[in-house]
């Protein structure tokens, strides 16, 4: 970066201005994207492992910028889970996603479901559960929410209390990154939860290594234990998914299947079959 001598930041390393500019350019990122309506969710199928067919549908926030064109999550999500924009975003994608699962009985007469990211400050400040409350009652079983294994890091009673309730009121619930880290195997037979989600740094090494083969068999056969069902993530290969098909993994997601689309693409590939 250049160097402005009246910079009020002169007195830093260059390494402390750029974060804090990146930080000034990603808070006017996520207020005009909020402002202008430049939230945008791409959605990738979730697939039943032995017939191929769609089960659910993630949807991936990207922001559709004028002039930098589709901005991914890694730029800004991070942020945006912490700030004060937190709030409206979540209720832009409810919104959405049951906007779409209208569109999606309309339009195909059947029924699938949309898997949707929330943060970890929503469930440990509970504000997830307003949310949830606003959605009616019939419509419950078709949002899956994922929430990643991170969450039990800390307030590990408040967040089992956020699942529990969520589970009573009909909401499918998921863990994701299953195996990374903050090991939720102390209390998983205390989790209201119906999946685990395998993370993809195991699907992708899996093939390649013994170690990384004997991991994602042992998660498949404890969640069987507990009665979760597993959806592997990441899935680049037929070797992987063939590899992940012998082993009992019920549900498949990756590349391998399909990217991340816009709906309007979704929608046709669904109404082609
Ligand atoms: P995630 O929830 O673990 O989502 C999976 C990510 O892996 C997505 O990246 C997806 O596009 C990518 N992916 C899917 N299949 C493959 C594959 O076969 N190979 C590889 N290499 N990648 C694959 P994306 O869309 O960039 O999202 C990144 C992360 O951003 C998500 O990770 C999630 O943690 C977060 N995120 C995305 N949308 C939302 C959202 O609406 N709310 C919140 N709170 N977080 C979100
Ligand atoms: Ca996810
Ligand atoms: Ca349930
Ligand atoms: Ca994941």
């Amino acid at each position: 970066a250049k160097k402005n001598p009246n910079s009020i930041f002169r007195f830093y390393d260059d390494n402390i201005n750029k974060e804090v500019t990146d930080f000034v350019d990603t808070y006017h990122l996520v207020k005009e994207a909020i402002e202008n309506k430049w939230i945008v969710f791409y959605f990738q199928p979730i697939y039943d492992t032995n017939s191929l067919k769609i089960v659910s549908l993630e949807a991936l926030v990207r922001i559709k910028h004028p002039t930098m064109g589709l901005i991914y999550p890694d730029k800004f999500i991070n942020f945006l889970e912490r700030s004060s924009f937190l709030a409206d975003f979540e209720r832009i994608l409810f919104e959405k996603a049951l906007s779409y699962l209208n569109r999606i009985s309309d339009e195909t007469g059947g029924n699938l479901n949309i898997s949707i990211n929330i943060s970890v400050n929503s469930f440990r400040n509970g504000s997830i559960i307003d949310l949830c409350e606003k959605v009616s009652e019939e419509m419950r079983r078709f949002i899956s929410i994922e929430i990643t294994e991170r969450v039990f890091a800390e307030k590990v009673d408040k967040i089992i209390g956020v699942l529990n309730k969520l589970n009573e009121m009909g909401f499918v619930l998921e863990i994701d990154d299953f195996g990374t880290g903050y090991s939720s195997l102390g209390y998983i037979d205390k989790m209201p939860v119906d999946f685990l989600k395998i993370d993809m740094s195991f699907v992708s090494r899996m093939a390649e290594c013994k170690k990384t083969y004997a991991i994602v068999k042992s998660i498949i056969e404890l969640a069987k234990g507990v009665g979760m069902k597993t959806i592997a993530e990441g899935v680049e290969t037929k070797e992987q998914y063939d590899m992940l098909k012998s082993l009992g993994t019920d549900f498949v997601q990756g590349y391998y299947f399909s990217k991340p689309l816009p709906f309007e693409d979704i929608l046709l590939k669904l109404k082609s079959k």
